[in-house]
């Protein structure tokens, strides 16, 4: 601890202003990327001008988050008394009108500051207690059945709120996991066999999925015109929320049956091929019994789904596991299996990486690869109990691995993408130069259509722009040439437009 913390608050934020300003140089040698690296290192011990600086900073995307863990409790009660629905004040069951024994209408546990509280602290990790050995997965995992009722009915208000939040945070692109036509396929699924040869069950399967690719389309329009009028976005000015990109990534259970994974991902597939959604995952605990006993399946279905379909897009949830949650045999192999044969371009968690026996090949690969990985801070803190030095983040960040900062399910958590980055900041020291690659790598490592903005991201700090838009000052009016670029590819524009953000946040401190 230093005397600064002694000084009352105004003059330690003065201290901290004369440090980034000497630091900066006044005036001196030196460019605004320097004066932004200076003042974070002057000011990130001191947690308001770190909030500050973080809260205001261009995020680019949180490409992993599930629109379901996106709302708070609070957005779920106030629904469910709108719908006036029932909730069970023992298990936090949101339930359908009549209340039955035990439950109570959401608008009267609403009016009732003790009931509240102890509705939000169920629906929600908050006060959720973690010391160790404690952690939160059973908790954090029951709460996603308990707003069930209400999460299943509510999705333009939940993507109202993402696209909200993600304004608030100054993250302009989301991709979000959703289930899209979940009752045309629950339906199309009952009548389907699995014979375990995914060939045969591909055909067997694949005009019934087709069927439903067109209602998966009406759905999808239906949810964002819905989510726009909610938000106004035809008042002028609009709010910024308005201006948040979000796309869709196809999300199949993997603690259900095979048929329903594998006609959920060839929904996914084929939705991808026409350009509705982005690309795949499998959600649900991996550490669930029916996901562990059939992971070899579900890799070998993605597998096979990269051979029929050559553009398919695969992000996995994989390495969310610790000692605590499964048995040794189970640790050891879920990540490279992720990488190696399913072949997903990108992961998310990763936090068993150490117990994988060639973790330190399978990194190098990953590296090579660009296959990327979300981190997901808060929720392996909360979920797993895996924090600081326990989490493998640096590791994959050293080892040149991809990787972006992502949310999860700030909802549940009570967290937010700028909480991930303040986290990432404290609790491992990153510098300017690694914020701002955890940046741009978000956008580079997303499945938005079309080429990126660079030529080569490699390692440098300052990646070269592609031909079209070199010598040019990025993000700002492009020329002619490049406008025809961007116009043609969607990722591409994203990070035009994450630049000049980046170029007036840096400004600012020069
Ligand atoms: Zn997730």
């Amino acid at each position: 601890m230093t005397v600064s913390f002694g000084l009352p608050m105004h003059k330690r934020l003065l201290k901290s202003l004369i440090l980034a300003l000497l630091l900066t140089g006044c005036g001196g040698s030196g460019t605004s990327h320097q004066g932004v690296a200076h003042y974070l290192d002057a000011i990130r011990n001191d947690p308001a001008l770190l909030a500050l600086f973080v809260k205001g900073m261009p995020k680019g995307g949180d490409i992993h988050s599930h629109l379901v863990g996106v709302p708070y409790a609070e957005s779920y009660l106030r629904w469910a008394a709108d719908d006036g629905a029932c909730i069970d004040i023992t298990t936090w069951q949101i339930l359908a009108a009549p209340c039955a024994d035990g439950s109570l209408p959401v608008a009267e546990v609403i009016a009732d500051q003790t009931l509240y509280d102890q509705a939000i602290d169920g629906l929600s990790m908050r006060n959720f207690p973690l010391e160790p050995p404690r952690y939160g997965h059973d908790h954090f995992f029951a709460t996603f059945s308990r707003f069930g009722l209400i999460s299943a009915t509510h999705k333009p208000e939940m993507l109202a709120e993402a696209a909200t939040r993600a304004a608030a945070d100054q993250t302009d692109y989301l991709e979000l996991l959703i289930t899209l036509q979940g009752d045309g396929l629950s339906q199309l699924i009952d009548q389907l066999p699995w014979t375990g040869d995914l060939a045969t069950d591909y055909q067997t399967y694949v005009a019934g999925v087709r069927s439903l690719l067109a209602a998966g389309e009406a759905e999808i329009t239906d949810l964002v015109t819905r989510q726009r009028a909610i938000l106004g976005c035809e008042q002028v000015p609009a709010p910024p929320a308005c201006a948040v990109s979000i796309r869709f990534i196809q999300q199949a259970n993997r603690t259900s049956s095979n048929q329903w994974v594998f006609a959920s991902l060839i929904f996914g597939a084929e939705m991808g091929a026409r350009g509705a959604v982005l690309g795949v995952d499998l959600v649900s605990p991996e550490d669930h019994p029916n996901a562990l006993a059939h992971y070899g399946q579900h890799m070998a279905m993605l597998a096979f789904l990269r051979g029929k379909y050559p553009g398919l897009k695969i992000s996995l949830h994989a390495g969310e596991l610790t000692g605590n949650l499964v048995a040794p045999s189970e640790l050891s192999f879920h990540i490279s299996q992720a990488v190696r044969i399913a072949g997903a371009n990108r992961l998310a968690h990763g936090v068993s990486l150490k117990h994988e026996p060639d973790w330190q090949g399978l990194v190098a690969d990953m590296a090579n690869q660009g296959v990327g990985l979300s981190i997901l801070l808060t929720s392996n803190a909360q979920v797993l109990g895996v924090t600081g030095g326990d989490h493998p983040f640096l590791t994959y960040l050293d080892a040149g691995v991809p990787v972006m900062l992502g949310t999860d399910d700030q909802g549940i958590s009570r967290s937010s993408h700028t909480e991930e980055f303040i986290r990432a900041i404290q609790d491992y020291g990153l510098t300017w130069d690694e914020v701002k690659r955890l940046v741009r790598t978000s956008l580079e490592q997303s499945f938005a259509p079309g080429g990126s903005l660079w030529r080569s991201f490699g390692a440098q700090p300052e990646p070269e722009p592609v031909a079209a838009c070199e010598g040019q000052a990025l993000g700002e009016a492009p020329s002619a040439v490049c406008q025809t670029y961007l116009s043609a590819n969607d990722k591409a524009a994203e990070q035009w437009r994450l630049e000049g953000r980046l170029r007036r946040f840096e400004s600012r401190y020069w």
